[in-house]
């Protein structure tokens, strides 16, 4: 069997850290620059965690992100009047409900942020229109995958793209535009019949499964030189790791997203690029 002793290692922060300087230099030449607005619900650490990372990228280009942090017994017609008051705030650009919220909250609240404040493009509306072709529509982790294969020349086009995960947070929306690039995708879940025949045969294998290190070398086929792109986070008490094994698939893969430092910090990048694109519109 073929053994790739060392695959190209994506990381996402270089990528990142381009965005971030031309997002910065963008943002300098606004009068008003945008704002966004991140509702939380209850206090979870790694709820924090993400919106202190939304908060210091902000920043550092020159944004501000503010805050709303409300009790975790909120009952769900006091969050929808919380959502209306920023939806009508004209110095507000975009709104972010921070999941997960609590249980006794339906995901259903998040339908009350006006479409064009949803920067993170989970409303219906943007399903919508992201499934009729405008990519502009697409969240943040689906877009940061593209970018990352993108940014690395990966090609998509006609290559078979297998995704681990159908959420409608990150495996729908990804599969739907890489479909758009051309891609022929395979989507596999938790139903799903011999999962490891469907992703052997994976030029991309992109994995957003939710199980920590899931995917070994068995779902991989090596002389395929297949492209992995990790999109899972759990911490552990070693540290962070993905849904794949980084260790044991590295020797069997051309090339591989690490975690930390690949698909996480592309996800903040691309959700302030749809942000500062949102202002742009708004301006117009
Ligand atoms: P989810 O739990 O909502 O969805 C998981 C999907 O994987 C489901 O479609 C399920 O059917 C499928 N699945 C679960 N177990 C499986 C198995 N054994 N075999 C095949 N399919 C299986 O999770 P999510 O919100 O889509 O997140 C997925 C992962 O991505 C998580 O690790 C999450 O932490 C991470 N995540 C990362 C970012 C980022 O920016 N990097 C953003 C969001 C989520």
């Amino acid at each position: 069997m073929e053994e790739i002793s060392h695959p190209r290692i994506l990381s996402g922060l270089v990528v990142r850290d381009a965005i971030r300087e031309k997002l910065a230099s963008q943002v300098s030449t606004f009068l008003t620059p945008p704002t966004l607005m991140i509702i939380q619900v209850g206090d979870r650490e790694d709820s924090n965690t993400y919106i202190r990372e939304k908060i210091n990228f902000g920043a550092s280009i020159g944004m501000e992100v503010k805050v709303k942090k409300l009790k975790e017994t909120i009952t769900e017609a006091e969050l929808e009047e919380e959502i209306h008051v920023h939806n009508t705030d004209t110095s507000v650009t975009g709104i972010i409900v921070q999941l997960p919220l609590p249980v006794h909250i339906s995901k259903h609240i998040l339908e009350h942020i006006k479409p064009l404040k949803d920067v993170d493009c989970l409303t219906a509306y943007h399903e919508e229109r992201l499934k009729n072709g405008d990519v502009r529509s697409a969240p943040a982790t689906a877009r940061a995958i593209r970018t990352l294969l993108e940014y690395y020349t990966i090609p998509v086009a006609s290559r078979h793209i297998v995704i681990v995960g159908r959420s409608r947070l990150v495996g729908g929306p990804t599969a739907t535009l890489l479909r758009l690039s051309g891609a022929k995708v395979s989507v596999i879940h938790r139903q799903t019949e011999n999962p490891k025949a469907i992703s052997q045969s994976a030029d991309v294998l992109v994995v957003a499964c939710g199980v920590p290190q899931l995917i070994t070398e068995e779902w991989i086929n090596p002389s395929l030189h297949t492209v992995v792109v990790d999109v899972g986070i759990h911490r552990t008490e070693t540290g962070l790791v993905g849904d794949v094994d980084f260790d044991r698939v590295k020797g069997s893969v051309s090339a591989i997203s690490p975690v930390p430092g690949g698909v996480g910090p592309l996800t903040v990048a691309s959700l302030f690029e749809h942000l500062v694109s949102t202002h742009v519109q708004s301006l117009v």
